[in-house]
């Protein structure tokens, strides 16, 4: 059977699925949140997930209108293209940023263009593309995959105040920093802010993600939605994080104090590492890295071209990543 022809050109998204190694690779959370919950299978799930949205307006102090909840950010993001672009639309977004964005666009067709980024973000960049090239909607990652560079928010609002297309700022790992964009919704109906589950909270394996953005954007994506998106398990999963959110914010700052001493233990190595406001480590080594580390059991994500992200674990398995970076280092040079 022939497939359309736009997605040709695609490969499938690549994970690892390699047994026994130490998982740095996908900016999950080492801390699992142990849910236990079997209950009413028989029954469809909520369609809206109601009482989750509920309690999730009450922790975002937002209106539950003001909520879509699905199948992880992933789904949210395909929504957005699904309800709003149209073949030969533009999107912009930047180059070196989370790589489904690009994939989207070309199964919905849509022209994405980017504004190259190495580490910094160059808004002014970004603005004076959005102008020139009018596109229909414009993906920010803040802080942004893979680099861990954040924009600051008087940044994003300068582009708020010069482009009324729609704007998806996707906070997947905002818990790991500050700067949410949620306290500007009120002001630009334009604005859509993308969250997850699956990091900061530890639920990735159960694909729970929300959009929110104004009321008039999330009535036109739930006519779009499919029914029953979100699974009743993933719901309570969910649920029952928010019960728990002091735990989620105690291994954030577990994290984030673990990501300050590997940001200056690489630093001590001489690698070119950058600052990051996540809960991952972008750096710069040589190719052969990847495998050499791979021996060694632990997985990090390789770009090419240099590039690595190393995802935060717990402490004993940042220092195996260490360990084997150390060894590895020197078997390469
Ligand atoms: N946005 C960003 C920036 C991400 O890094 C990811 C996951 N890697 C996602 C969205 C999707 O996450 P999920 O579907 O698990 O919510």
């Amino acid at each position: 059977m022939k497939t359309k022809m736009n997605i040709e050109s695609l490969v499938p998204y690549e994970v690892m699925t390699y047994k026994n190694v130490i998982r740095l690779d996908a900016n999950e959370s080492a801390y699992n949140m142990d849910v236990n919950i079997f209950k009413s299978l028989n029954r469809y799930p909520d369609d809206r997930a109601s009482e989750l949205k509920n309690k999730l307006a009450d922790y975002l102090k937002v209106f539950p209108s003001e909520l879509v909840i699905g199948n992880g950010s992933s789904e949210m993001i395909e929504l957005l293209f699904r309800t709003f672009i149209e073949k030969g639309d533009k999107v912009l977004g930047f180059e070196n940023s989370f790589s489904m964005y690009k994939v989207f666009s070309t199964i919905y067709e849509a022209d994405y263009i980017t504004v190259s980024n190495d580490y910094v973000m160059d808004m002014d960049e970004l603005i004076r593309t959005a102008i020139y090239e009018q596109p229909k909607m414009i993906m920010i990652c803040n802080p942004n995959n893979p680099t861990g560079y954040l924009i600051s928010k008087c940044d994003i609002e300068r582009l708020l105040k010069m482009y009324d297309g729609l704007v998806v700022v996707d906070e997947a790992y905002i818990e790991f920093s500050e700067g949410s964009m949620l306290n500007r919704l009120d002001t630009y109906d334009n604005l859509v802010i993308l969250r997850t589950f699956s990091k900061a909270w530890g639920l990735a394996g159960a694909r729970v993600g929300y959009m929110i953005a104004s009321e008039n954007i999330v009535s036109s994506v739930l006519k779009v939605k499919a029914p029953y998106n979100l699974n009743a398990l993933s719901q309570q999963a969910a649920l029952y994080a928010l019960d728990n959110k002091e735990t989620m914010a105690e291994n954030v700052r577990a994290i984030i104090l673990e990501r300050e001493i590997m940001e200056r233990t690489l630093d001590q190595l001489d690698i070119k590492a950058y600052k990051s406001s996540a809960n991952f480590i972008y750096f710069k080594g040589q190719d052969d890295l990847y495998e050499a580390l791979l021996k060694k059991g632990v997985l990090v994500r390789f770009f090419g071209a240099g590039r690595f992200r190393v995802t935060i674990g717990k402490k004993e398995e940042n220092e195996s990543f260490v360990k084997a970076l150390k060894e590895a280092l020197v078997e390469i040079n």
